[in-house]
């Protein structure tokens, strides 16, 4: 397998028409034409747009039910009972990991993309299977997608003994971030949690991500530590909250004071498009550069039957949600479904430099901005100079 591939006739993101010449499955040349050196495949992009690969930096892959029988939800339960019906489907002998997560991934890279942050569950009752299972996946399908594997106490750390273990072991076994869950809600001891969580992620030389489904201002007070945190630790990996939905959900004086205190502490974001209220204020963080990646969350899951692996479909939610609709707010959208998945991973050569990594995704449109709203079919996916992906059908 080779990893040179010549694409002609595309206009590259904030470029001009023209070829772009891969070799090594890196971006060699950058041209309004350049010559096929002997014995390099040529892919005639027929006017497509090229882009670098869309990153999913908030996946849920060991939780996709893609591919099996209807999951009948009852409306309205609470966290405890979700956690305790998935842990137990989970550890059902149906519950087969590397195909649901397999199903999952490949459908995620037919549809443009070829990075994610995943979690995988880790709790007292399932053990490291998720994990396990993540991270020979992750190995499994290395020439077509990056994984960061977070080790996600879902079901509490604090609260239930013995999954600092759990997450100890699973950071020995190769997971990349420390994973955490809802400080107060969840977990009903915040210091204790956080201590946990950056106690594991310095003793690993790793991040941490922070899932909040706390509201209002207890999940104010949570991001405010965690915030803290950020700032009297050193970690060498990125410090994440997923989905601070509260900030739209307390006084717009107290979320702007808190939004800015992300940017100074450098602590990233993920928003998911929250289909219920509150959802986390986009423009403002945008307008003060918080760092803001999103990404498919649970994908058809027994939480999310209307989330599916797209993150295309995930830009377009972004936008209805948060009613952005001029190509400026369409492009901050399309930037957050690449270069800040990009920075939240720390990806390096990231882009389309030459030099850079030709992780890509071509698709049709006049301008950049335009697929978000036509989400096309048509869809070419190349991962380090190879195309994985065709109009939606993976080929590895
Ligand atoms: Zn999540």
């Amino acid at each position: 397998v080779t990893n040179d591939l010549l694409i002609t006739n595309t206009t590259p993101i904030d470029g001009t028409p023209g070829d772009v010449l891969i070799k090594d499955g890196k971006i060699a040349q950058i041209g309004a034409t350049v010559d096929a050196p002997d014995g390099v495949d040529v892919l005639d992009a027929e006017g497509m747009l090229l882009y670098p690969s869309l990153v999913d930096g908030h996946s849920h892959l060991d939780k996709s039910l893609i591919g099996m029988p209807w999951y009948h939800r009852e409306g309205g339960r609470d966290l405890h009972t979700m956690f305790a019906d998935e842990r137990d489907m989970r550890s059902s002998t149906a519950w087969d990991y590397e195909r649901q997560i397999s199903r999952n991934l490949e459908i995620m890279i037919a549809n443009g993309a070829t990075y994610t942050r995943a979690f995988a569950d880790v709790d007292t009752q399932n053990g490291l299977a998720g994990i396990q299972a993540m991270l020979a996946l992750k190995d499994k399908y290395i020439n077509a997608v990056t994984m960061q594997v977070i080790a996600f106490p879902q079901s509490g750390v604090a609260a239930r003994p013995g999954t600092s273990d759990v997450i100890d072991e699973a950071m020995k076994s190769g997971a990349d971030i420390v994973g955490g869950m809802d400080p107060c809600l969840i977990e009903r001891d915040p210091v204790r949690h956080l201590d946990l969580l950056f106690g594991l992620a310095e003793k690993h030389g790793a991040g941490v991500d922070v899932h909040l489904h706390e509201r209002g201002y207890m999940g104010a007070f949570s991001a405010e530590l965690i915030i803290d945190r950020a700032k009297s630790t050193q970690l060498p990996g990125p410090i994440m909250i997923s989905h601070p939905d509260f900030l739209g959900d307390i006084a717009t004086s107290d979320a702007e004071r808190i939004i800015d205190a992300l940017v100074d502490a450098g602590v990233s974001v993920t928003s998911n498009a929250p289909s219920s209220d509150p959802k986390p204020p986009l423009r403002r963080m945008i307008d003060v550069g918080v760092n803001i990646a999103s990404g498919c969350d649970g994908q058809c899951d027994t939480w999310a039957p209307m989330n599916h692996s797209d993150m295309l479909q995930k830009a377009y939610k972004l936008a209805w949600r948060n009613g952005m609709t001029s190509d400026i707010e369409l492009r901050h959208v399309l930037d957050i479904v690449t270069e800040g998945g990009a920075k939240a991973m720390r990806l390096e050569n990231y882009g389309l430099d030459v030099g850079d990594e030709a992780d890509l995704l071509l698709l049709p449109g006049d301008v950049h901005v335009e697929p978000i709203a036509t989400l096309p079919t048509r869809r070419t996916v190349i991962k380090r100079g190879r195309v994985v992906a065709v109009d939606g059908t993976f080929t590895g």
